[in-house]
């Protein structure tokens, strides 16, 4: 007994201190970073994301055969913790059983159900493994660039801790020892092949296997805190201080861009590791390496050098390495490590298109948005380093108040092309129109991008919704600049709308840019800027719901719904675009396999609009290839950089004559008119 007890405690007391010295160490890089305003409020909120996230592995079990398995590890190891805790009651008393309840057949039963589950769900992930060996896959593989021996080492070790486990309560069995009745099937049925070796050497079997169980154990709690593995401590942490409901919509952190506050000791953006916050340095250890993010990276699906895993990885690995300066205090410091280019390379970061796809996939909640964007922020305004094409843009912006640059007396020619006349707002906004139709650049200047606005102008105008425009008044919102980085630019610009917006006195407005949508509902409010805002998606539904808008005509046709990143994944607008689409009768609705909240950019996002795309393959054109296979003859959407950006792979297909890029408002439209060019004339409906 003694022996038991010396080895066991020892082993156990000894695995704790070098876990918890590495823990410490790694609590203490975390809490060199910057502050995290408002990561611990909201209990309630917060609570509800561990339950959910957590307890039931929501993200995780979107992918159902590796989430069960993971599910069923999770839960088992919650649940084993009594067969912990009864391995340590072991080494003391041979007859112990948690007090209360540790004869309680269910509680037997559970451990044992739970055993064999883990032990299934290890034969499982090692089935995934093999099969999405890098090795076999490269870049297709989700595992590509994690480290895969860990990985091994961890199966292994659960395996391990399952098998001693079991072993030991086999042994138990045979000994009059085991808390549980038959209800434990497992044990008794392995105890079953040792029952012809007698109680004395099942007795030594069982202290063998407890102490060998809750030696790995240990070992696995060390094993942990120096591997990837240390999600299992951080996860929940993490989840419990991520953004609510999610880390998109809008940017996490809008710096104080007045420069009467600017010291030389002021940084904008992450520069150095120490310059993110303590939570994005959580995010950092968080990772689990699973590579759900990358394998739906549109950027790493095309080719490109970018994957938010490796960026996270990258991150990590520099936290670490510059863990002596971190934790230097003010003594003398090693020399520090500029991120871009040394850990990020900048091809990797110019790649991002702010699509949100990672963040929507990754199950412990890692923003890598946010991260990305302040690394951004201190290339363009601390170092002034970004791609050249882009430079035109924030110039085009600043001087033009649009990103190509044409200039504001050219923002209401595309009212030319309507029969009714669209007021402009002068002083205020009169008391009879209801929105304000904020039309965006893209919208007001590109010739394409122009028809969808027309089309919505000419909807809204049938349904007897009033609205008016800024006209010359309306300047880009700063989306472009703010997701390139130049935060002093977006700042800028939305100082400029939220003062014009308010002296008009607008309340409800109306966007067809998804991007412009995304700035004026969520980011401007952080800026003085509080308004009612809706999406001509949502507006439409509404009208074509209350019945002021009948698609009657119908369109006889194919068509598949392209969800715009800014609308459907950063604002959840899902439903109503399909449901718009729906209503026009003949339409035959057919989705492309990655759709809603798994949608794939059209490769504008994150200010790729105005940069070039030279390494890989084009992203516009790896989301059109999708849609060509759903056979539909219209690409629909609700975006107008969407809309360009298919619209341009669709004709560098020559699919022009057979595959159309419309708007939900053309569609509407059409539907209405009955110009249908859709695969057979339209029919009188309705
Ligand atoms: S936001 Fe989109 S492009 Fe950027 S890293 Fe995430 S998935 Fe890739
Ligand atoms: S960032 Fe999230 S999704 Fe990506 S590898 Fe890490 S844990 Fe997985």
């Amino acid at each position: 007994m003694v022996v038991r007890i010396v080895i066991g405690m020892s082993a156990t007391a000894l695995a704790f201190a070098v876990a918890g010295r590495r823990l410490w160490r790694i609590s203490r890089m975390i809490r060199s970073g910057a502050p995290a305003p408002g990561r611990v409020g909201g209990l309630a909120a917060r609570a509800e994301a561990e339950l959910v996230e957590v307890g039931g592995q929501r993200k995780l079990l979107r992918w159902t055969v590796p989430g069960l398995a993971h599910a069923f590890t999770f839960w088992g190891f919650t649940l084993l913790m009594f067969t912990i805790l009864e391995a340590y009651g072991d080494l003391f008393s041979k007859t112990f059983a948690i007090w209360g309840f540790g004869h309680n057949p269910v509680l037997g039963f559970l451990e044992d159900f739970f055993i064999v589950a883990v032990l299934v769900a290890m034969c499982v992930f090692t089935v995934i493994r093999i099969k999405n060996a890098p090795a076999r896959r490269e870049r297709q593989s989700r595992f590509y660039g994690s480290h895969t021996d860990a990985a091994w080492i961890t199966l292994l070790l659960i395996t391990l801790v399952m098998v001693t486990l079991l072993l030991y309560r086999a042994a138990q069995t045979n000994t009059g020892d085991f808390p549980y009745t038959w209800w434990a099937f497992a044990s008794h049925l392995v105890g079953k092949a040792f029952h012809p070796l007698g109680s004395g050497v099942n007795s030594v079997l069982e202290t063998v296997f407890v102490i060998l169980n809750i030696c790995v154990i240990v070992g696995f709690l060390v094993f942990v805190s120096y591997s990837k593995h240390l999600h299992i401590f951080a996860a929940p942490i993490n989840v419990a201080t991520s953004r609510r409901p999610r880390a998109l919509g809008a940017l996490d952190k809008t710096p104080d861009m007045d420069m009467e506050n600017v010291t030389e000791d002021t940084v904008f953006g992450a520069g150095f590791v120490e310059h993110f916050t303590w939570k994005q340095m959580l995010d950092f250890v968080t990772c689990t390496e699973c590579g759900r993010c990358q394998s739906v990276c549109p950027a790493w699906n095309t080719g490109k050098p970018l994957s938010p895993k490796l960026v996270i990885m990258g991150l990590r690995d520099n936290m670490f390495s510059q863990a002596p300066r971190l934790l230097a205090g003010n003594g003398e410091k090693p020399e520090a490590e500029l991120l871009v280019p040394n850990t990020i390379d900048p091809d990797v970061l110019w790649s991002c298109v702010t699509c949100g796809a990672c963040v929507e996939e990754c199950p412990v909640n890692i923003e890598h948005i946010d991260a990305i964007v302040d690394m951004r922020r201190y290339e363009v305004l601390m170092e002034s380093r970004f791609p050249t094409e882009a430079g035109l843009m924030l110039r085009n912006i600043e001087n033009q108040g649009d990103p190509w640059g044409l200039g504001q007396a050219k923002r209401t020619d595309w009212t030319e092309a309507l029969d009714f006349e669209v007021p402009v707002v002068g002083d205020t906004i009169p008391d009879d129109v209801e929105y304000l139709f904020w039309v965006g650049c893209a919208g007001a200047l590109d010739e394409r991008a122009r028809k969808g606005v027309q089309a919505t102008a000419r909807m809204l105008h049938l349904a007897g919704v009033s609205f008016a425009i800024l006209g010359p008044r309306e300047s880009c919102t700063g989306d472009p600049a703010r997701r390139l980085g130049n935060e002093y630019l977006y700042q800028e610009q939305t100082k400029i709308n939220v003062e014009t917006l308010t002296s008009v006195g607008a309340k409800k407005i109306v966007a067809t840019c998804p991007h412009c949508f995304n700035s004026l509902k969520n980011e401007y409010p952080s800026l003085g800027g509080d308004f009612e805002v809706i999406h001509h998606a949502q507006l439409l539904d509404h009208l074509v719901a209350a019945g002021r808008l009948s698609p009657g005509r119908g369109y006889q046709g194919t068509v598949t719904y392209h969800d715009p990143c800014y609308l459907g994944r950063h604002n959840r607008v899902f439903d109503q675009p399909r449901s718009v689409l729906d209503a026009i009768p003949g339409v035959r609705q057919v989705e492309m396999s990655r759709c809603r909240e798994r949608s794939f950019c059209c490769g504008a996002g994150g200010a790729r609009m105005w940069m070039e795309e030279t390494i890989g393959k084009r992203i516009n054109m790896e989301r059109t290839d999708e849609a060509f296979t759903t056979g539909a003859d219209v690409v629909s959407t609700a975006c107008p950089y969407c809309m360009i950006m298919l619209d341009d792979a669709v004709r560098a297909n020559n699919k022009e004559e057979e595959v159309r890029v419309l708007d939900l408002s053309q569609l509407v439209e059409e539907s209405l008119s009955g110009q249908s060019r859709g695969g057979t004339a339209p029919t009188e409906q309705g």
